[in-house]
């Protein structure tokens, strides 16, 4: 009786369904919906309870990560005030549903057996979903050779480039192809922190041989950010031994960093000849065609029609980083739900106008960065130029050189060169702790917000007079 109650609320979740669910979703959240939404399955609707299916984990885990609210407002539009949601992997036990049971995760299509549970990569970094241009084409094809024939064409590879250019996406696509290729393969990605963590972890536990064993044991290992190991020396040690048995073993190895091997601040020369003993590719910032490339594709991706002249607008005005272009759809997304109006060319001016990576920030001198600085913190121009290291003097001179960093576009050396003379691995150090320290310290997140700010409304008034 009850699985003929339950098999009569099944019918009421149907495709039609699912597709007005899909409809409210694009409609509320369009930031939140992903391309693969169109394969989530609603496998039930009992005792008030709706159930959403997805295949694999990480769809699982972003789905109750960031959905959850978004997903009950809309299956309470759709399937009546009331109900509440839930994000499963696994089909209904019962199988006088003619559900199929409980179902191996897949990774589109191949179990995830060689997957650590622990490892997250994103749906989108595929190589389909790579845009190639000439600034990461030697990347990319020596990408796919690795993931083709791990340990053989290239090993190690080694991947560097500024932020936001594409290091994170073509490792994780390296793992989902080799994964494809060669399903058993064991194969692990985590970031060097991930890395480091495991390692203390693994220490203060006792479980040192454990981790060795686990580590040494991976077909492919990919490490994400491998400049973290900068000034961690018993870190760069166990890393050492980790990388030599893989490589003695034949196993592949894939590095990302945001230098080359030999400007990775505090990195001992041992690992450096190591990092460089395969092939060292470099990322650049794209040019202005792979740029509107990648704006039509992330549109694609998420089911936004962006118009040729906001595509060639974006382009144009944010060239360092495809994060930040990423950012500016989100953007204008909002702003059209917001205004109720299509995207439009008017939209696109109005939504970067508004973002600080503006045509006038990008001509921000040094100049006024530092006058910015020793106005905000009161400091002597000559204390900030100084050798002194006092937090109140060196904490104001990281700023500076990572809004310089950040904003202008002279080199790490010439940076260097108008802070008081230092050479460009003490810049790239404050560039890297400003960065880490600012998603932590909210006070210091303010304070450069504001910073940002001032120099902006600098820029504006210099420019505008
Ligand atoms: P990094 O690791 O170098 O800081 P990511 O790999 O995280 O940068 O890239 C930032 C964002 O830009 C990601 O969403 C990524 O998908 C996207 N991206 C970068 N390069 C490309 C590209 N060539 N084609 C498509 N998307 C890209
Ligand atoms: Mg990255």
């Amino acid at each position: 009786m009850i699985n003929v109650v339950n098999w009569l609320h099944m019918t009421t979740c149907d495709t039609y369904m699912i597709g007005e669910v899909l409809g409210y979703l694009r409609q509320r959240f369009p930031e939140t919906c992903r391309h693969w939404f169109e394969e989530i399955e609603c496998v039930g609707n009992e005792s008030g309870v709706v159930r959403f299916f997805v295949q694999e984990d990480v769809q699982l885990k972003y789905l109750n990560r960031c959905c959850v609210s978004e997903f009950t407002e809309a299956a309470n539009k759709v399937f009546g005030d009331g109900v509440s949601i839930e994000f499963t992997n696994e089909r209904a036990l019962d199988s006088s549903l003619g559900d199929v049971g409980p179902r191996e995760t897949t990774l589109g299509g191949f179990t995830q057996s060689g997957f650590e549970d622990d490892m997250l990569l994103s749906q989108n970094h595929t190589f389909d979903n790579f845009v190639v241009g000439p600034d990461n084409r030697l990347a990319h094809a020596a990408s796919i050779a690795v993931a083709k024939k791990p340990a053989q064409a290239y090993n190690p590879f080694f991947i560097h480039g500024g932020v936001g250019l594409g290091k994170t996406h073509l490792l994780q696509a390296i793992c989902r192809h080799s994964m494809e290729m060669h399903p058993s393969m064991r194969i692990y990605y985590t970031s060097c922190n991930g890395f480091m963590t495991q390692f203390l972890d693994a220490v203060q536990e006792g479980q040192l041989s454990s981790f060795r064993h686990r580590f040494r044991s991976y077909d492919l290992l990919v490490i994400d950010d491998i400049h973290d190991l900068s000034k961690r020396e018993t870190s760069q040690e166990e890393f050492f031994h980790t990388f030599n048995s893989l490589y003695q073993a034949g196993r592949q190895i894939v590095l990302s960093s945001d230098a080359p091997p030999n400007e990775i601040p505090d990195l001992e020369e041992r690992l450096i000849s190591r990092f460089n003993c395969g092939l060292v590719a470099n990322i650049d910032r794209p040019c202005y065609e792979t740029r509107v490339a990648i704006l039509k594709s992330k549109a694609k991706l998420r089911m936004i029609d962006l118009p040729d002249d906001v595509s060639s607008y974006i382009a144009a005005k944010i060239d360092t980083n495809i994060r930040e272009m990423e950012g500016a759809i989100t953007k204008l997304q909002g702003l059209s739900l917001v205004n109720d109006s299509p995207i439009n060319l008017s939209l696109a001016k109005k939504a970067i106008g508004q973002r600080i990576v503006s045509q006038g920030v990008t001509q921000m001198s040094i100049q006024g960065i530092i006058e910015t600085i020793t106005t905000y913190y009161d400091l002597k121009l000559a204390d900030l130029l100084s050798k002194r290291r006092n937090k109140s003097i060196a904490l104001p001179r990281q700023i500076g050189m990572y809004l310089a960093r950040k904003h202008t576009r002279f080199s790490l050396e010439e940076i260097g060169g108008y802070f008081g003379g230092r050479d460009h691995t003490t810049v790239m150090h404050a560039v890297r702790t400003i960065d880490s320290k600012r998603g932590e310290d909210s006070s210091l997140d303010k304070d450069l917000l504001r910073l940002e700010e001032s120099l902006v409304g600098r820029d504006f008034v210099a420019s505008n007079p």
